[in-house]
């Protein structure tokens, strides 16, 4: 892996927890010699950890589409801050530049891109890691989600295990290091489950 995409919220959320960890986060893909893609804003987690690893001397390219240049307020420090003109060129473009994703703790904004890119992997249209960084058990309600749509035979189990999850750093960008993508996609697989 070159360059590891984060989506995260644009908020700060309500406990501390969630700050620190984006900040150890930035600063591992730094200090890994990692480049970070992030949305390109400073407000929220999203400035969190591009500050961090900028600090840590690492390369930070952010997208951002121009209308949001203002709202999100564009982060003018970055390596590389490229503009883009809609959410999809935004979304297209992050996942163009990155060999993996993690989904820190966010709002609607961080599902909707990280579920982009799980779905497009499940098809067989990338073969990146996706990972969920479990800070605080904020996800927990996720996992059991799609635990339930295996259990319900909404999903099969090779495409949930496709989904990486870990509650610590180092051990999340091992799994994203060492991680196969299944050989077979979600619609030429033989399994029933
Ligand atoms: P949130 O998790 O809602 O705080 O949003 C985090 C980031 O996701 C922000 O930069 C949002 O602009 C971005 N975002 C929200 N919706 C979309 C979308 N449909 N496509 C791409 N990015 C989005």
């Amino acid at each position: 892996m070159k360059n590891i995409a984060v989506f995260c919220g644009s908020s700060f959320g309500k406990n501390d927890i969630y700050t620190e960890q984006a900040e150890l986060l930035g600063e591992a893909i730094a200090k890994k010699g990692l480049g970070l893609i992030y949305g390109g804003a400073k407000v929220g987690l999203m400035g969190v950890i591009a500050n961090a690893a900028l600090d840590a001397g690492g390369k930070v390219i952010g997208v951002l589409p121009r209308f949001l240049q203002t709202k999100e307020i564009a982060h003018t420090d970055l390596t590389e801050l490229i503009l883009v003109d809609t959410m999809h060129d935004r979304k297209a473009k992050m996942s163009e530049l990155c060999d993996g994703v993690i989904a820190i703790p966010g709002g609607y904004g961080t599902m909707e891109e990280f579920f982009e890119l799980l779905t497009w992997g499940q098809l067989g249209l990338h073969k990146k890691p996706v990972a969920i960084l479990n800070v605080n058990g904020f996800y927990d309600g996720l996992i059991a989600l799609a635990d339930n749509m295996v259990t319900q035979g909404f999903l099969k189990q090779f495409n949930r295990d496709m989904l990486l999850i870990d509650d610590n750093i180092e051990k999340l960008l091992n799994k994203m290091e060492k991680y196969k993508a299944p050989p077979v996609n979600k619609w030429i697989s033989k399994e029933t489950t």
